[in-house]
C-alpha cells in the first residue's frame, strides 16, 4: 500500500489522522487495499465542537438563503466535477458496479441541486388571529444535526441527510460505515472546493459501538438522522430518549410486489431485475418478494428462474450485472438464510450457494414456495435473493403483502385501474410502486412505517426534518 491508500476525517476543515486504523478490503477480492484513520472519543467531541461552533456562529442560518442555495450548487458542481475520479475507489471499496457507482455521485450533485432549489424557499405562514394580533411561524435550523450512514450506497445516502440540513442552514456531523469509508471523503473535498464554511460538514469514521453511540449520546448534538438496521436503530432511538431529542429512522424491509395475471411480463422481469440483482441485493427497499397470482406462478417462477441464471457474476470495477456482497460476514449471513429457507421446507429454483471464485460473492437465487411461517417470508436478507408465493384473491395477496413487520415500499404489477387505486390503499407501505419498481426520485418522499422507521427523506417533506418551527404572535394593540 503506499501513503494514498489512508483516508483521513475531515473536522473543522482540516483532515485528521487518529491512532488506529481500519482495514478496507476488496469485496471482488477479498483482499485489504486501503485503510481509514480510526475516530475516538475525542475525535466525536471535537466534531461535534466544531459544528457546534459552526452552527452557533450563524455563518449558514443568518445569511441571505440565496447565499445557501448558491453554495449548494457549487457543491453539486464539484461533486460532478469528482465523479468519474471517485467513482472506481467507490467501485473497489463497496464492490458494486462502476457505472453504479458514477451513477451515485451524479445522485449526490443532484441531491445538493435540489436542496439548493429549495433553500430560499423554506418560508413560514401568517396566522389571522383578529386586528389585534400579527401572528407569523419562522422555520429556524435545529442546530447540530448526527447522521449515521450505512454501507449500501455511502455517497448517496451522506448527500442525502446532508444537503437538506445544509440548505436549512445546519451544521453536520457524519459518521461513515466502518465497510466502505473511503468514497464518501471525496463529498468532504467537494464540500472544501465549494466553500462550505469550515465546521459545517465534519465527517468522522470508526466503528458503530464505540464511534457512532458516542455520537448519538453526545449532549451536542440537537438532532439524529439513522439509516441502517432495525436493531443499531432501536438503540439509538434510546440515546435520543435520553435527551429528547428528534430523530429521523430510515431503517430495513421486507418489500413484495404483487403480480397480477394480466401484469406486462417485460415491465416484471425488468423490475425483477433491477429490484433485486442490482447491488447484489443490499438495497433497503429491494424486491425481495414476489407474490403472484396463481394463474400465471408457474410462468412467472420459470421467467425469474431463467433472469436469476443469465446474471452475469463479475467484479463492480468491471462493471458486471452480479456484484460480490460487501464482506464475508454478509455473505455468511445470507448463505446461512438460504440454508434455513431449504431447512423450512422453500423450493430451491436456482441458485443459494457461493461460486468457486475467491471474493464475496452469492449466486442469484429464486425461491419459489414460500409460506408466511418461513424466515424467508419475513426476514431481510439483503442479497440478490427473491422468495416466490401464490397467491389467489385480491384480499389474500393484500394480507400477503402486509404480512411482516415492516413497511418501507411495495408494489402492483396489473393494467387494471380500479385494482391499482385498491391497491394504493390496501398496501401498508411508505411508498407504493405501480407498474415499475423504484419509480420515483429525488423528489419523491421516501420513508417507512412500521419497522422500517419513520421521518421522511428525499423531496420537500425531508427538508421539514431539519427545522423546528417557531410561532410569533405579537400583540399590536
Ligand atoms: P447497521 O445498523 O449495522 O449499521 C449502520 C450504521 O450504524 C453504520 O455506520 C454503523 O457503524 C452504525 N452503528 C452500528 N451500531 C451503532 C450504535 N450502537 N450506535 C450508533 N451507530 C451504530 O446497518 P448496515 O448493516 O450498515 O446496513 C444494512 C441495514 O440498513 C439494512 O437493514 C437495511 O435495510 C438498512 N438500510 C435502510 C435504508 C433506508 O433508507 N431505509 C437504506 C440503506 C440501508
Amino acid at each position: 500500500m503506499n501513503p494514498t491508500d489512508h483516508w483521513l476525517n475531515f473536522i473543522n476543515g482540516e483532515w485528521l489522522d487518529a491512532r488506529r486504523v481500519i482495514d478496507v478490503d476488496d469485496p471482488a477480492t477479498g483482499k485489504v487495499f486501503a485503510t481509514v484513520a480510526c475516530a475516538d472519543d475525542k475525535t466525536v467531541d471535537r466534531a461535534v465542537q466544531a459544528a457546534r461552533a459552526c452552527a452557533d456562529s450563524g455563518v449558514l442560518s443568518d445569511c441571505r438563503p440565496v447565499e445557501r442555495t448558491a453554495l449548494l450548487r457549487r457543491i453539486a458542481d464539484e461533486i460532478r466535477a469528482i465523479a468519474d475520479k471517485a467513482a472506481p475507489l467507490l467501485a473497489r471499496e463497496n464492490g458494486k458496479a462502476l457505472d453504479d457507482a458514477r451513477e451515485e455521485f451524479l445522485m449526490a450533485a443532484k441531491y445538493f441541486e435540489y436542496y439548493a432549489g429549495m433553500a430560499d424557499k423554506i418560508e413560514g405562514r401568517s396566522i389571522p388571529l383578529g386586528k389585534d394580533y400579527v401572528d407569523y411561524t419562522v422555520y429556524e435550523p435545529v442546530g447540530v444535526s448526527a447522521q449515521i450512514v450505512p454501507w449500501n450506497f455511502p455517497v448517496d445516502i451522506c448527500a442525502r441527510s446532508l444537503a437538506p440540513a445544509l440548505a436549512a442552514g445546519n451544521a453536520v456531523v457524519v459518521k461513515s460505515p466502518e465497510i466502505s469509508p473511503l468514497a464518501m471523503t471525496w463529498l468532504a473535498t467537494a464540500c472544501q472546493r465549494a466553500g462550505l464554511p469550515k465546521g459545517a460538514f465534519n465527517l468522522i469514521c470508526g466503528y458503530g459501538h464505540e464511534v457512532g453511540a458516542a455520537l448519538v449520546a453526545h449532549a451536542g448534538i440537537d438532532q439524529i438522522v439513522f439509516t441502517g438496521s432495525v436493531p443499531t436503530g432501536q438503540a439509538i432511538l434510546r440515546s435520543a430518549a435520553e435527551r429528547a431529542i428528534p430523530s429521523v429512522m430510515e431503517l430495513g424491509g421486507k418489500s413484495a410486489a404483487v403480480v397480477f395475471a394480466d401484469a406486462d411480463m417485460e415491465q416484471l422481469l425488468s423490475s425483477v431485475k433491477w429490484g433485486i440483482f442490482f447491488n447484489a441485493g443490499q438495497v433497503c427497499s429491494a424486491m425481495s418478494r414476489l407474490l403472484v397470482q396463481r394463474e400465471i406462478y408457474d410462468q412467472v417462477v420459470d421467467a425469474v428462474s431463467e433472469l436469476a441464471q443469465r446474471q452475469q457474476l463479475g467484479a463492480g470495477l468491471d462493471n458486471a450485472e452480479l456484484t460480490p456482497l460487501v464482506s464475508r460476514r454478509q455473505q455468511q449471513q445470507v448463505l446461512s438464510m438460504c440454508d434455513q429457507a431449504v431447512s423450512e421446507g422453500a423450493r430451491r429454483v436456482t441458485g443459494g450457494k457461493a461460486p468457486e471464485r475467491e471474493g464475496y460473492f452469492v449466486e442469484a437465487t429464486v425461491f419459489a414456495d414460500v409460506t408466511p411461517e418461513m424466515s424467508l417470508f419475513c426476514d431481510e436478507v439483503f442479497g440478490p435473493v427473491i422468495a416466490i408465493t401464490p397467491f389467489d384473491t385480491e384480499e389474500e395477496a393484500w394480507a400477503l403483502a402486509n404480512g411482516t413487520e415492516f413497511g418501507l415500499v411495495a408494489g402492483v404489477f396489473t393494467h387494471d385501474l380500479t385494482r391499482t387505486l385498491r391497491a394504493t390503499r390496501a398496501l401498508k407501505a411508505g411508498q407504493v410502486f405501480v407498474n415499475e419498481w423504484y419509480a420515483g426520485g429525488i423528489e419523491t418522499p421516501f420513508g417507512g412505517i412500521k419497522l422500517s422507521g419513520f421521518g421522511r427523506e428525499k423531496g420537500q417533506e425531508a427538508l421539514y426534518s431539519y427545522v423546528n418551527t417557531k410561532n410569533i404572535a405579537i400583540r399590536v394593540s
